[in-house]
C-alpha cells in the first residue's frame, strides 16, 4: 500500500531554488512532487501544515563526534550511537558520520562495531559509515586529539574496520611517509581521503592531491596557517577551488569575518559545513569530560582542554550552524543550503538520492522555524520522526 504525506504551506528551500507558499508531495520515502505557490495540490489524507516554515534538505553531518555526553569512541556504551544519533535528529540531521578520535586500533573497532549495530535500525538519523579523524595526523598538528595515540598511515588498519562498517572518510596529515600512497589507496576504495591535523606545506600536499585527495578537514583549523612565502593549508584552500573544505560554523573556531572570506572567495560548491561536535554539545556549561585521555571543560558555551586551553571540538547544533551562515554572509539561503547537504551527498557518491528537495530523492527534510532556524520536524525517508 503507498503511503502519502503532504507537506503544505511550506517555503521550500533547496540548492537553487527557494519557494514561498509552496507543497511537498512525500511518497513511500521519496519526493513524488513539489508544488509552487498557485499549482494545484493533490488531496491526500496524511497533510503537515508547516505554516510557512522553512523546509530544507535533511543536514548531512560528515564531521562529528558525540553529544548527549555520549561519544562515537564509547566501544563500551552499546547505546552511544543510538544517543547520538537521536540528538542529531533534533538538529535537523537526517545523516551523519561518526568520527573517531585518534585512539587504539582496538577501540576504533569497538566504536565500528557500535555504529555497525546501530545501522542495523537506523531509527533516528542514519550513520551513513564513519570518519575516522585519526590516527594518521601530524603529531605537531594534535589540536585535542592525544599524541599518544598517533601512527603513521595504514590502509591496512582502514580496511580492517571496513570490514565491519563503512568507512566513508579519513583525516590524515599527507605530509607523513607513505601520505599520498595512502591516499590513493583510499580513493581506489572509494574512501575519501582527507587533509587534517596538518603541517603540511603546499609542496608536501601536492602528491596526495595529484593522488585524488579533494577534501580539507576543518579547515583552518589544525592546518598551517598562510604565510607571504609559504601559503600552506589555509593558502591551498584558497588557491585550488576543488577542495572540498569542512567549515566549522560556529563562530568561534572560525572567526566571522573568516567565514565571510571562505565564503565569498571560495567555490559554495566545496564547502561543506559541520559541526564537530564533542559530546558535550546538547549539554549545559560547567559539564566537564575526558577525550582520548585529555581533559575538557565545557565553558561559555566553549569546549577547551583543561591544559593549555586548546579548543577540543564544538558543541554546535548544524541548524544553528546554517544560521550563522546565512546571518554572517548575508547570502541567499537557496545558495548555502548546498553546503550543508547537497555538497557533503555528492562527495560521498549519494548526489542523486540525497541533499535536495526534489522530485525523485528521498524525502529526508528539515522544517526550521523561518526566524530562528529551531527545528519544528525532521522526516527521514518520509516518515515523521520529529
Ligand atoms: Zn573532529
Amino acid at each position: 500500500m503507498k503511503k502519502e504525506t503532504l507537506i503544505e504551506n511550506v517555503r521550500t528551500v533547496t540548492p537553487g531554488e527557494d519557494l514561498r507558499k509552496s507543497a511537498i508531495l512525500v511518497r513511500n520515502g521519496k519526493i513524488a512532487a513539489v508544488y509552487r505557490a498557485g499549482e494545484p495540490r493533490p488531496s491526500v489524507a496524511d497533510t503537515y501544515d508547516a505554516r510557512g516554515a522553512i523546509a530544507v534538505p535533511g543536514f548531512i553531518d560528515v564531521h562529528m563526534h558525540g553529544a548527549c555526553g555520549c561519544d562515537t569512541c564509547d566501544g563500551d556504551d552499546p547505546r552511544a550511537i543510538e544517543t547520538i544519533a537521536k540528538a542529531k535528529l533534533e538538529e535537523g540531521c537526517t545523516s551523519f558520520l561518526p568520527t573517531t578520535l585518534t585512539v587504539s586500533h582496538e577501540d576504533i573497532m569497538k566504536a565500528a562495531r557500535n555504529v555497525a549495530r546501530y545501522r542495523k535500525t537506523q531509527k533516528y538519523a542514519k550513520a551513513l559509515g564513519v570518519h575516522l579523524e585519526g590516527p594518521f595526523i601530524n603529531p605537531a598538528c594534535c589540536g585535542a586529539q592525544n599524541p599518544a595515540h598517533v601512527r603513521k598511515p595504514d590502509i591496512r588498519e582502514v580496511l580492517a574496520v571496513a570490514k565491519v562498517v563503512p568507512v566513508k572518510m579519513v583525516s590524515f596529515a599527507p605530509e607523513q611517509e607513505g601520505g599520498a600512497k595512502f591516499a590513493a589507496e583510499c580513493v581506489k576504495r572509494g574512501i575519501v581521503p582527507s587533509c587534517g591535523h596538518t603541517g603540511a606545506t603546499l609542496a608536501q600536499l601536492m602528491p596526495a592531491y595529484e593522488a585524488g585527495l579533494r577534501h580539507f578537514t576543518h579547515f583552518c583549523n589544525q592546518m598551517t596557517k598562510l604565510h607571504h612565502r609559504e601559503i600552506g593549508m589555509v593558502g591551498a584552500g584558497f588557491l585550488i577551488d576543488d577542495l572540498n573544505t569542512e567549515i566549522i560554523c560556529d563562530r568561534i573556531h572560525l572567526c566571522p569575518d573568516m567565514l565571510r572570506l571562505v565564503f565569498a572567495k571560495r567555490p559554495l560548491e566545496h564547502i561543506q559545513i559541520i559541526t564537530d561536535s564533542l559530546r558535550c554539545s546538547h549539554l549545559p556549561d560547567g559539564y566537564a569530560f575526558e577525550m582520548g585521555g585529555l581533559k575538557v571543560m565545557l565553558k561559555d558555551g566553549e569546549a577547551r582542554l583543561v591544559e593549555g586551553g586548546n579548543l577540543a571540538g564544538s558543541t554546535l547544533w548544524i541548524n544553528k550552524g546554517l544560521k550563522n551562515i546565512a546571518e554572517t554572509t548575508g547570502l541567499p539561503l537557496k545558495d548555502i543550503v548546498r553546503t550543508s547537504s547537497w555538497n557533503q551527498a555528492i562527495e560521498l557518491g549519494l548526489g542523486r538520492t540525497l541533499g535536495r528537495i526534489a522530485k525523485g530523492y528521498t524525502a529526508d527534510i528539515a522544517i526550521l522555524d523561518r526566524k530562528t532556524f529551531d527545528v519544528k520536524a525532521v522526516f527521514v525517508d518520509g516518515e515523521r520522526r520529529i
